[in-house]
């Protein structure tokens, strides 16, 4: 069903790892502008959907439908250019730039002026640069971030980095941004700020697709959870449809 706000469509996906079905026939469809929360105990699969999902891993069978293109097995790098970014489990910052400079390489990238305007126009350079900073400058400001903006992230405490993390994605412009377990490693007070962090990005117009153990995250944050177990979705609804099923449970107790 070609649904007009459906943003991406996982349509029969399994992916074989020699003798283990990591996911075995997994279908799930996110309507733009949703918080959907990806839920299931440890091994259920739910980092090789993402894998999947962001082009990492090429299905052993299915399609990934994004914007109503398939995109099954393209690039990571296309995924992203058509507009998915992610985060994940073990942070990926450049440590030894500064965190502005992270966020300026995203920013780079989602800004690609064509050879011809550089040709053209050497002024069009000078410009973009400038317009580049003052984007950093406004991500930093964003995510308060600014005091930490001349500084390397491997300096800095591992909540801020998380955030910086999430900043750098956002900063690449994503309609779909996909955060692998953001809350790991978080205190109660970081826990809350990322709440908020993820509700302004989906009210800036994104869709996110979010794995988290938190539970309490999970509930409050989540409108449609999918749960998975042993590679396959065992349920999926309402954070109240699906508080009561023993795989949530499961998860939960085995925090
Ligand atoms: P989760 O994120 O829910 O903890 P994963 O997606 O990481 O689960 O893993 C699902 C299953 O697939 C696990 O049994 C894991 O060992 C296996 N798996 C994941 N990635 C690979 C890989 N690259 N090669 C072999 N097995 C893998």
């Amino acid at each position: 069903s070609a649904s007009g706000d459906e943003l991406l469509a996982v349509q029969g996906v399994s992916k074989q790892f020699r003798g283990l079905k990591a996911l075995d026939d997994v279908s799930l469809t996110v309507a733009a502008g949703e918080i959907r929360g990806i839920v299931g105990p440890n091994g259920s699969g739910k980092t090789t959907l993402f894998n999947v999902i962001s082009g990492l891993y090429k299905p052993t069978r299915g399609r990934v439908v994004f914007r109503g293109t398939d995109m099954t097995g393209r690039a990571p790098y296309r995924l992203a250019r058509a507009g998915m970014a992610r985060t994940f489990q073990n942070l990926r910052l450049f440590g030894d730039l500064t965190v502005e400079e992270n966020l300026l390489v995203a920013l780079d990238r989602s800004r690609t002026l064509s050879a011809w305007r550089y040709l053209l126009r050497p002024l069009n350079v000078l410009r973009r640069d400038r317009a580049l900073r003052r984007s950093a400058t406004d991500v930093l400001h964003r995510y308060g971030l600014t005091q930490f903006a001349s500084l390397a992230p491997k300096s800095l405490p591992y909540g801020i980095q998380r955030r910086v993390e999430i900043a750098r994605a956002v900063a690449a412009d994503p309609a779909l941004l996909l955060l692998d377990e953001p809350a790991a490693g978080l205190n109660g007070e970081e826990v809350r700020q990322l709440a908020e962090i993820v509700r302004s990005i989906r009210d800036s117009g994104r869709t996110v697709i979010i794995i988290e153990h938190n539970m309490g995250l999970v509930m409050s944050l989540c409108e449609q959870i999918t749960v998975l177990a042993g590679g396959r979705v065992i349920a999926e609804g309402t954070p109240s449809h699906v508080a009561g099923h023993p795989a949530v449970i499961e998860a939960y107790l085995g925090d």
